[in-house]
């Protein structure tokens, strides 16, 4: 893990952090504990396969670094977005054969009704709100490709409806855009809350969670794996890397495999009510169809969460913040003068195919990452099935093919090509937006 990944013990000056009800920190390891899958990564990920497992009577240990949503899952945008984003199903289907595609497909489709029923069944609190996803078109080409991929995808049942310029203007109160499509299954959630109240119901069912536990070291031992920690080990048969665009080289080359960016989000004071009123008035969550996206979302006390491109330096300060501003008060220019309270964000894991990976690169050992910022659906599905494969479920049972620890060709070149790329992506939305 690199420096800008560990932990400093503060919370980010997040919303989320501002919001959610303060719970104690959970305190290290220490000394040697035995149990049967040990977790590393305490985000949603990680904390979904604890619960499955803690479920089943499996007995589980998670380790982070931070604590329980240090990472991604307690900054995100919270968005509960079904489906896989950037690959058309046609391209899914062509790279992971038609009998993975069928589990994949279905899988994914209903990923945000599955969150949305774990949250019911465990009662976590967590601001949960089912009311549709706008995917909003910058321009005519972006427009004719919603139109095509949304064919794909009704085709497998997703029931998501093209709307033209004036019905995007009344649901979401930009007068941006073109067009777009809605999503009705879509959603929201408050992601600290929703993190904290994973943890509860896993540890309530006899999880053990441990912050400021860096694992250091992941060696395979006679009977298993054992995690070692500054104060602590825990040995165990299965180990879940759930450590997402913070990975490390804890399993050779894992951080290899994606490429991490660092999307960033600001939100307002409580608004006026003429204000608000004129904003996702139905409680859509919205995001758009540019390369360097943007997304938001109306909270039940009246602010507006945005978020888009941002970066990061090597100490982790955030930077992009006064584009993120323009860019928010072009698309809602009722947001002129909003008093921005809160300025965040994270990291996340970009792979070279689109495709969230599961890895199984030894015995016993799994990795999840890679979810392309649609991770917070797909990272309680990973969970499950992490969960599930740790208790004995064959490979061509779960939805997604168990791939090689594969590094991205020029990785490093990519990721300092990067910040070029994204000037060019902005160059060509802003292009296609006139
Ligand atoms: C600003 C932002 C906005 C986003 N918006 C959305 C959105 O609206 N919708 C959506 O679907 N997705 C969104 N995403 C993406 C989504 O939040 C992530 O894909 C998801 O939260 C990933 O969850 P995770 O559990 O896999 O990883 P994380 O939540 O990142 O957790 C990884 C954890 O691993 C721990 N860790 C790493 N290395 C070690 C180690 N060696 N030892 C111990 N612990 C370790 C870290 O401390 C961290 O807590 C957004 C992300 C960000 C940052």
């Amino acid at each position: 893990m690199d420096g800008s990944a560990v932990p400093t013990g503060h919370w980010p000056r997040s919303l989320w952090a501002h919001t959610a009800p303060q719970t104690p920190a959970n305190p290290p390891v220490e000394g040697v504990v035995d149990a049967d899958v040990t977790v590393i990564g305490a985000g949603f990920t990680g904390l979904r396969a604890a619960l499955a497992l803690a479920e089943a009577g499996s007995r589980v240990v998670v380790l982070d670094a931070g604590d329980v949503g240090w990472g991604a899952s307690g900054r995100t945008g919270g968005q509960v977005n079904p489906m896989m984003p950037f690959n058309a199903p046609s391209r899914i289907r062509e790279m992971v054969g038609a009998a993975t595609f069928e589990r994949l497909a279905e899988t994914s489709l209903n990923s945000a009704d599955e969150l949305f029923t774990l949250i019911k069944t465990y009662q976590i609190d967590c601001q949960a709100r089912q009311k549709g996803w706008l995917r909003v078109a910058h321009g005519p080409k972006a427009m004719r490709k919603a139109r095509a991929d949304i064919k794909g995808w009704n085709d497998l049942g997703a029931q998501m409806e093209v709307i033209g310029s004036d019905e995007v203007c009344r649901l979401s109160g930009s007068p941006a855009y073109q067009g777009g499509v809605v999503n009705p299954r879509g959603g929201a959630i408050h992601p600290l809350m929703y993190a904290r109240g994973l943890a509860a119901a896993a540890v309530s069912r006899g999880a053990q969670i441990f912050g400021g536990s860096p694992v250091t070291d992941l060696s395979q031992t006679e009977g298993g794996w054992t995690a070692t920690t500054p104060k602590g080990q825990v040995r165990s048969e299965w180990v879940i890397v759930a450590t997402n665009g913070y990975s490390d080289d804890l399993i050779p080359n894992l951080d290899r495999t994606v490429i991490p960016i660092t999307p960033i989000q600001i939100a307002t004071d409580p608004l006026p009510d003429e204000v608000i009123d004129t904003i996702l008035p139905m409680g859509h969550t919205i995001s758009d169809s540019r390369r360097v996206i943007m997304y938001a979302r109306r909270e039940p006390d009246n602010r507006i969460v945005y978020g888009g491109h941002g970066t990061s330096d090597r100490q982790g300060n955030l930077r992009g913040f006064d584009w993120l501003v323009r860019d928010a008060e072009r698309v809602f220019p009722q947001l002129k003068g909003a008093n921005w309270t809160h300025r965040w964000g994270g990291r996340i894991a970009i792979t070279d195919d689109h495709m969230p990976h599961l890895h199984e690169p030894a015995k016993g050992l799994l990795a999840g990452l890679g979810y392309n910022g649609r991770g917070v659906a797909m990272s309680n599905i990973m969970g499950r099935i992490m969960a599930e494969r740790a208790l004995g479920a064959a490979h061509d049972t779960l939805p997604l093919p168990v791939t090689k620890v594969a590094p991205i060709p020029m990785r490093q070149l990519k990721v300092f090509g990067l910040p070029w790329v994204v000037k060019g992506m902005k160059m060509l939305d802003r292009w296609e937006t006139r």
